[in-house]
């Protein structure tokens, strides 16, 4: 994973967009609040904001916060809407449904 792509997925695990699995360490979109579109807007406005104020962020954009906001809405929009990991697990193979025995 590169840089810009550490630092568009940074900003949208800070501004809640995105979040990280902590069993399967899968980036998904949350999009089960009512909040959604506000959290989306707020890491765009992050997103500018880093390019214009913070060095690293200008150097790597070349001082273009488009560069990074498009990169942002890309991720967004590439992210999976919850972890498969947990969905997958969520959904037991037929014959497997029953739930282990709790032990002696
Ligand atoms: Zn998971």
């Amino acid at each position: 994973m590169g840089t810009r792509q550490e630092m568009a997925i940074g900003i949208a695990l800070q501004t809640q967009v995105l979040k990280t699995c902590p069993v399967h360490n899968q980036l998904y979109y949350v999009d089960d609040q009512p909040s959604d579109d506000e959290n989306v807007a707020r890491a765009f406005a992050v997103a500018v904001e880093l390019v214009r104020q913070h060095r690293p962020y200008a150097e790597e954009f070349h001082h273009d916060p488009h560069e990074l906001t498009d990169l942002l809405s890309y991720i967004i929009g590439a992210a999976p809407a919850s972890c498969p990991g947990c969905v997958s697990q969520r959904q037991p193979p037929k014959g497997e449904g029953a739930p282990a025995p709790a032990g002696a």
